[in-house]
């Protein structure tokens, strides 16, 4: 059995406490390791330890930090093999997607803010009338705190400790209890890197306990989260009034929206990926796909044809296309989705079921689930499931569709479908979403804002946009008269 560890001050450590939780290779259901459940003294001890660091951190060039971040980046590309298959292991994707995405983007975090703090710059203002100059420092906040979930496990961690630290930051970081594996293997990649002592620091645990004494930590400055939006109020709430600055990168429902006038062929292959990619926990899936009436009939067969063709099966196969769902508490919670939806207005087209696995009997496998809705509603249309269900709605034209994708707490992402240049631009301009997509999904530049609208969270990552979140702003006005 594995014994996950904390990493302090650039060592392993076993937390203070001796209270271990259990952690599941979701394609089998077995135990394969044991993860610390560290205590507030666990986070203050790596809270002591940024805290030290940060001063020569912050004072280090930033050519010297770029050297060092470029260095994990290579590093984790020479352990991308043994990196994909942890990560496959632990959260049940298909290995070949944790190879050609989540392993290859945590390097590029890496790689992508080494060089992007080196382009980083500040603004100074003129007035001649006053004979007035201000320019403004951007000053590392101090120690951080980078909380992440299990969806992207090594991706989104590193999405947010990569600018933090580019930035001049130290920081405390926690990965999702469910998803500790890679996280815990980065530890020992960044002492090899020559990541100084104390730089980051990764305590692991559940998010009530470790996750909570971090967002607690009176002198922490900054949280930077991803996960839940119940989550991020909660730790709105405990956070806005300690005046921390806060990042909160929240869950979606995002539509889907198919215009007749499409690249059928690229949209419905597209489709199904952003329906079922990852087993549909993403939360830029496109979860509410809505379609044009003149073509609904066609989609809704082809698209069917097209599931129902998804191999599902073990994580580890090569050929796999839909792993194994995160843990049994998401599989049940899901299920239980399909089987609340009310007949009345939701018919299952395809799926539903949980689905055994030859040498894989114990394992989290839930068919990619398609269900025809009446209304935008119900249930399956106005809450976030996260998992590989889907629900299809005709639609008449544009104005009722905009009201209809717009109509739902979250406001993360969405996808358009369509040729026409001004039904895209006027839909771009009044989606509610952070993220827009035409006639593609989830292709990522890294210097984009990424973030969402209403539920799905403020502030954005990305870019300067997060260099900027993680640094202080402060202006210095000389007047030369
Ligand atoms: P979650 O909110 O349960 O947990 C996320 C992280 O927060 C975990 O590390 C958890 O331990 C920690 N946590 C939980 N309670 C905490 C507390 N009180 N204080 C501090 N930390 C706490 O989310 P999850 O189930 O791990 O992830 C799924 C959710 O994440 C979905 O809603 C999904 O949409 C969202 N998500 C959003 C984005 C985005 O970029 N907007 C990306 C990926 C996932």
């Amino acid at each position: 059995m594995i014994s996950i560890k904390n990493f302090i001050n650039g060592s392993y450590c076993e937390s203070l406490t001796k209270d271990w939780l259990e952690v599941i290779n979701p394609s089998n259901g077995e135990i394969y390791a044991k993860l610390p459940n560290s205590n507030t003294q666990d986070v203050h001890e790596a809270y002591l330890a940024a805290e030290k660091a940060f001063h020569s951190w912050s004072k280090t060039s930033v050519d010297q930090r770029s050297v060092i971040l470029a260095k994990i980046a290579e590093l984790i590309e020479d352990q991308m093999e043994i990196l994909a298959s942890a990560e496959s292991m632990d959260n049940g994707k298909p290995i070949s997607l944790a190879r050609a995405v989540d392993i290859p983007r945590a390097a590029y975090n890496f790689k992508f803010f080494s060089q992007a703090v080196t382009q980083f710059y500040s603004e100074s203002h003129e007035q001649i009338s006053d004979k007035t100059i201000n320019y403004t420092l951007r000053q590392p906040l101090g120690v951080v705190g980078c909380i992440s979930p299990w969806n992207l496990p090594l991706y989104l961690f590193t999405w947010k400790i990569a600018p933090a630290l580019a930035a001049g930051n130290c920081v405390v970081a926690k990965p999702s209890e469910v998803t500790p594996y890679t996280a815990f293997l980065l530890a020992d990649i960044c002492n090899k890197a020559g990541l100084p002592k104390g730089v980051l620091n990764i305590v692991h645990g559940l998010g009530k306990s470790t996750g909570q004494a971090i967002v607690e930590h009176p002198e922490i400055k900054a949280i930077s989260f991803t996960g839940g939006s119940e989550t991020g109020a909660h730790i709105a709430k405990t956070a806005a009034p300690m005046f921390k600055k806060l990042s909160l990168e929240l869950g979606g429902k995002n539509p889907n929206i198919i215009f007749a006038d499409c690249d059928y062929d690229k949209m419905l292959t597209t489709t199904v990926k952003s329906s079922f990619a990852n087993q549909g926990q993403i939360c830029l899936c496109g979860s509410r796909i809505f379609v044009e009436a003149d073509i609904y009939e066609k989609f809704k067969k082809d698209f069917i044809k097209k599931v129902s063709q998804l191999k599902i099966g073990l994580p580890s196969e090569k050929e796999t296309d839909i792993g194994a769902m995160v843990s049994k508490a998401h599989l049940d919670k899901v299920l239980g989705y399909i089987a609340a939806a009310n007949k009345s207005e939701a018919t299952v087209l395809c799926g539903g079921q949980k689905v055994s696995i030859k040498n894989g009997e114990k394992g989290f496998y839930l068919e990619p689930t398609v269900i025809e809705v009446s209304s935008n509603n119900c249930l399956l249309n106005q809450e976030e499931i996260f998992g590989p269900v889907v629900t299809l709605m005709p639609f008449k034209n544009a104005t009722e569709v905009l009201e209809i994708a717009n109509d739902v707490k979250y406001g993360l992402s969405a996808t358009v479908w369509t040729n026409n240049l001004k039904r895209s631009m006027y839909f771009s301009e009044h989606l509610e979403a952070g993220m827009i997509w035409i006639n593609t999904w989830m292709q990522r530049d890294l210097r984009t804002p990424f973030g969402g609208q209403k539920a799905s969270g403020i502030g954005r990552e990305g870019g300067f946009e997060v260099l900027r979140f993680f640094t202080e702003a402060k202006n210095i006005c000389i007047n030369y008269e």
